[in-house]
Order: structure tokens, then C-alpha cells, then sequence
């Protein structure tokens, strides 16, 4: 239960430390990437408390989390070279996506180490 209060709790404080203009936009994007967990529906059993998430579901294999540190460090690249307020929107969400399942993968890394 720690666990997934962690999971709301983590991206709110970071949203607030970082994103205090639209925290609250920040925190809703990050907290949607809980999604993630998706993959667990292919594992049996589904949940298992004892089991290290990192390495063993899909999402949470080293190539995707390849993928998420891409997602959190391009957009604002990309965002800052247009002008174009729809492109450098998309950016920030993409990056706050990004950043929400860096974050995400950090939290369930505790569950392997303890
Ligand atoms: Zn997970």
C-alpha cells in the first residue's frame, strides 16, 4: 500500500519542487503514466508482491527505460528550437511523461533492493 501511495506522492512533490506554475497539470501527467503497469496483465500471477517489476514485465525492461530517459531529456530540446506554442506544449507533456516513468521505474527499483 506504501507502494502505491509512493506512486501519487513522489510525482506531486516533484511537480511542486520543479513545475510550480502548473503543478497541477504536471502531477496529472506524471501520475498517468501508473498506466505503465499495463504490462503486469501478462505476467501469472498479475500482482505478486515479492516480485522485482525491473527486468522481468515488458514496460520495464532496460530498452523501454532507455526509451522514457529519451522521452524526458529530447522534448525540451526539441521544444526550445520552434516557436510553435502547440509543438513546445507537446514537449512538456511528452517530457513530464517521460520524467513520470523515470520516476515510476525508480519506485518500483526500491521493491527489487529491499
Ligand atoms: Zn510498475
Amino acid at each position: 500500500m506504501v507502494h502505491i501511495a509512493l506512486h501519487v506522492v513522489v510525482p506531486l512533490l516533484v511537480a511542486l519542487a520543479f513545475y510550480r506554475g502548473r503543478w497541477r497539470s504536471a502531477t496529472g501527467i506524471m501520475i498517468a503514466t501508473m498506466i505503465v503497469d499495463v504490462d503486469h496483465v501478462l505476467a501469472d500471477p498479475i500482482y505478486d508482491p515479492n516480485r522485482c517489476s525491473l527486468g522481468f514485465h515488458p514496460l520495464h525492461t532496460a530498452p523501454a527505460i532507455v526509451i522514457y530517459a529519451a522521452l524526458f531529456v529530447l522534448p525540451p530540446v526539441v521544444g526550445r528550437a520552434t516557436d510553435r506554442p502547440d509543438a513546445r506544449l507537446a514537449a512538456g507533456r511528452l517530457h513530464l511523461v517521460g520524467l513520470g516513468l523515470l520516476i515510476h521505474m525508480a519506485l518500483d527499483g526500491i521493491d527489487c533492493v529491499l
